[in-house]
């Protein structure tokens, strides 16, 4: 079965082979040294001024980010339920939330975010997906972000970028706090956060808050390579391999090259079947479908070919289908989706099979790579 949902995705070979080596004992210069060549790693990822590992989901570090960044309102993007989640983090922690809310295709934009932050000025900070995974959307969160702090600067930026750190590179200028998860574009079994933080972040962190979330004793333990409690150890020797993987492979620039071909190709391709894309603006995470036979073609592709890709939740259950674009994919396995998707539409009787879909995919995959002049954009 071909593991092809947006979370979580297929930890290639060479990683699971580097977590099945001995525990470590968390306190000992041999671990210390794994976690900061790693922590050299994610600095290189991330480009922000600090990264701090926790040994949580990736909601974990969205309460950290928010319960340790924001002490009044949170301003939150609710374009499905990602978005959702962290206005209920708000709240569930004493502070105030102030909400934007869309229907789950509908990205935010710059102009009601500047209105919502010049209408309440207890705002102290902003919460946001950059790729919210419940429908597969792309916000503008680097326009959003500059925008805020030409505004204030003091307000804190909260990026989740769980589907978008390891897809694409983010311009972290007017970015407070950006996470990444394990078990999305990092290519790792789910149970490892990490966030990656500015220097005014750490400063408005001052003492931090809560017990096992607290960010101040992250950053002062992190810093000396080692954890405030007990590192999840298998996982950062897991993020270190994939890290060395993917630089082996090429490097970053060259996944999120590879990552952007991708998504632009099958998004095409399916769209040559009749299908529709559900977001308005698409993120390269994933390639979402929303159609009256979703469900079916989930079904199908499942039973009569192989291959595993997520459904809707909520409100979007049996109308969506996502499939992810995160990480290091055999392009001979992607081919073989949108091929089972063209299969599983003349199956329904929707249209026949004249191979559409993997002509269409292979021309614009490779017409970059193959023709003479290769497009700039993507360098
Ligand atoms: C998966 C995901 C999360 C939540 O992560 P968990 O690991 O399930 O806690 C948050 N944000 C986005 C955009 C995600 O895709």
């Amino acid at each position: 079965m071909l593991l092809f949902t947006p979370g979580p995705t297929p930890v290639p070979e060479s990683v699971r082979l580097a977590m099945a080596t001995p525990t470590l004992h968390h306190r000992t210069p041999e671990f210390e040294a794994i976690f900061a060549e790693t922590r050299e790693l994610l600095f290189n990822l991330f480009a922000t001024d600090e990264v701090i590992m926790l040994a949580s989901s990736g909601t974990g570090a969205m309460e950290a980010a928010v319960t340790n960044l924001c002490k009044d309102t949170l301003l939150s993007v609710n374009s499905g339920k990602f978005g959702e989640r962290f206005g209920k983090i708000a709240l569930a922690s004493g502070l105030k939330n102030v909400e934007i809310k869309h229907e789950w295709d509908t990205p935010a934009s710059v102009e009601e975010v500047v209105e919502a932050v010049k209408a309440n000025p207890a705002i102290d900070a902003l919460a946001i997906q950059i790729s919210e995974s419940a429908g597969g959307l792309r916000h503008p969160v680097e326009e959003i972000a500059a925008a805020v702090k030409a505004i204030n600067p003091s307000i804190m930026v909260i990026a989740d970028g769980i589907t978008a750190i390891g897809v694409e590179r983010i311009n972290v200028e007017n970015i407070d706090c950006i996470i990444a998860g394990s078990q999305k574009a990092l290519m790792l079994p789910p149970g490892l956060s990490i966030l990656g933080l500015s220097s005014a972040a750490i400063e408005k962190i001052g003492g931090g808050k809560g017990y096992y979330l607290n960010l101040a004793s992250e950053i002062k333990k992190q810093k000396q390579n080692t954890t405030a409690y007990t590192a999840a150890t298998t996982l950062i020797i897991g993020l270190r391999a994939i890290l060395q993987e993917i630089n082996e492979q090429g490097g970053i620039g060259m996944l999120y090259c590879d990552t952007a071909r991708r998504a632009k190709a099958t998004r095409f391709a399916l769209e040559a079947l009749g299908l529709h894309s559900y977001p308005k603006t698409p993120a390269r995470s994933m390639t979402t479908i929303d159609d009256e036979n979703a469900s079916e073609i989930r079904t199908l592709l499942k039973t009569e070919f192989s291959v595993n890709v997520a459904g809707g939740q909520d409100h979007l259950k049996g109308k969506i289908f996502r499939i992810n674009n995160m990480g290091l994919i055999d392009i001979s396995e992607m081919v073989w989706v949108v091929n089972a998707v063209e299969l599983a539409l003349a199956k329904l009787g929707r249209r026949n099979f004249d191979g559409t879909a993997s002509r269409v995919f292979n021309e614009e995959y490779f017409k970059s790579t193959i023709n003479p002049t290769p497009k700039k954009e993507e360098k």
